[in-house]
């Protein structure tokens, strides 16, 4: 027996509707903002991670799955900006006018522990929006992050704001948050120590009980923002009033990805257990250009798709049944099979999903593989339906079965002929 990597899942076919509808809102929404697909690949150099994400981040530093070939060091996506932020800048999109807006849905692969909420490969739909450096992008995107969760009912989440200032401000929060560390150094886990000089930023948000325990009372960037990044905060919030978003400011969010200036956000759940964040996102102004882009600012957002349904699960979200066709046209006899392929075609062509089956098997049997797959209709062609040009139509709910005309079939499916 072969088994599946470990972390992974399969999404099995009783599952996969699921997913689909809530792809489907994502996606319908995301166009709704005039927001475009955009697909890159799995892979990518694994300096586009180290370089993008920054090399002193968790995921760079422990969770990437990287390999060689041919003497080049390839990753599996992290995460999705990146890729988005490379295509961006080689395929010359900036020269199509901005601003750029594109949404993905994409796998992703971090080598992680094993929690709920946390597996190796997962799934992200994002939302990146490249070129302006105002706040109105800024609230745009928290506004159709949270569009998703209310669509999806999910009504009981938090958004957490709150600003990082940009690398003018940074520096002198640098130091006092160095001084504030200081006296603890030897207290940090290995990691934490050497980001102590390169980066400490990122020991706030170390996952480390000892290393959460020491940054508690640590100085905040709020209290650090030069005047152009406090007047983008305030603008931020009053834009998301403004949108009728809901919004705490929390100055203890600082994002995983070192990429983010000014705006860092997360949506938060608690049926969502010790890793409660939906969503995460913000501003990331520097990062085209260090990608060897020109200077465009950017804001975005990565939503975890099995952390959501973690959610719809817990709420007791109702999805539709899933029925896996309309109608399951039996023939009986090489006559009347010949004729179920001609009508189930014909409905085909007219957008009804037909199951014709495929093992030669008796009415019993048929009847039972219908009723399996939640199928609402059968059509039974027989010698006599056959003579008549009639099928024998059945409501699989109600049991009840009626003649029915081979041309009226369409009709009757959908004008409610049992009511
Ligand atoms: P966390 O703090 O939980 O590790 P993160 O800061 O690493 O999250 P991001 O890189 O911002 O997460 O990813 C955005 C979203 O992707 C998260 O909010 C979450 O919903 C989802 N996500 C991230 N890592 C995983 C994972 N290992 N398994 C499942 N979902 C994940
Ligand atoms: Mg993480």
């Amino acid at each position: 027996m072969i088994s599946i990597p470990k972390g992974m899942k399969d999404l099995l076919p009783s599952e996969s509707h699921k997913w689909q509808y809530v792809e489907d809102v994502f996606r319908t929404l995301a166009e709704t903002y005039g927001y475009k697909e955009i697909r890159t690949p799995m892979v990518e150099s694994t300096e586009l991670f180290a370089r993008g994400i920054g090399d002193t981040t968790d995921v760079v530093q422990k969770e990437m799955y990287s390999f060689e070939k041919a003497d080049r060091s390839l990753t599996l996506k992290p995460e999705g900006t990146a890729g988005v932020v490379r295509a961006f800048i080689e395929n010359k999109l900036y020269a199509e006018g901005l601003p750029a807006k594109y949404y993905y849905i994409t796998p992703c692969y971090r080598y992680e522990k094993m929690q709920k909420g946390r597996s190796r490969e997962f799934h992200q739909f994002g939302i990146e929006c490249f070129g302006a450096s105002g706040m109105m992008a800024d609230a745009e995107v928290i506004r159709i992050a949270y569009d998703v969760l209310t669509t999806l009912g999910i009504d009981d989440v938090k958004l957490k704001i709150n600003s990082i200032g940009c690398p003018n401000c940074r520096a002198e929060y640098r130091k006092a948050l160095q001084d504030f560390l200081r006296p603890n150094l030897d207290k940090l886990c290995d990691t934490c120590k050497s980001r102590f000089d390169r980066n400490p930023m990122r020991i706030l948000d170390c996952k480390s009980p000892e290393c959460q325990a020491l940054v508690k009372g640590a100085p905040v960037m709020l209290d650090y923002l030069d005047e152009d990044c406090r007047n983008a905060f305030e603008e931020l919030k009053s834009l998301l009033d403004a949108y009728g978003v809901p919004y705490e400011v929390d100055p203890g969010i600082v994002r995983g990805l070192d990429y983010y200036t000014k705006t860092a956000f997360e949506f938060v759940s608690d049926k969502l257990g010790s890793q409660s964040t939906v969503c995460g996102g913000g501003r990331y102004d520097k990062l085209i250009e260090q990608l060897g882009g020109p200077d465009t600012p950017g804001v975005g957002f990565g939503m975890g798709i099995e952390r959501l349904m973690l959610i719809l699960e817990a709420s007791g979200f109702k999805f539709d049944p899933d029925k896996t066709s309309d109608l399951l046209i039996c023939g009986l006899g090489e006559k009347a099979k010949i004729k179920a392929i001609e009508l189930a075609e014909d409905l085909r062509g007219s957008g009804v999903s037909v199951m014709i089956d495929v093992m030669d098997r008796g009415l019993k049997a048929q009847f039972k593989y219908a009723d399996r797959l939640n199928v609402p209709y059968v059509a039974v062609i027989g010698d006599d339906e056959l003579a008549k040009g009639v099928v024998s139509l059945r409501d699989m709910k109600r049991s009840e079965q009626k003649e029915v005309p081979m041309d009226n079939l369409f009709l009757a499916l959908f004008a409610g002929i049992f009511d």
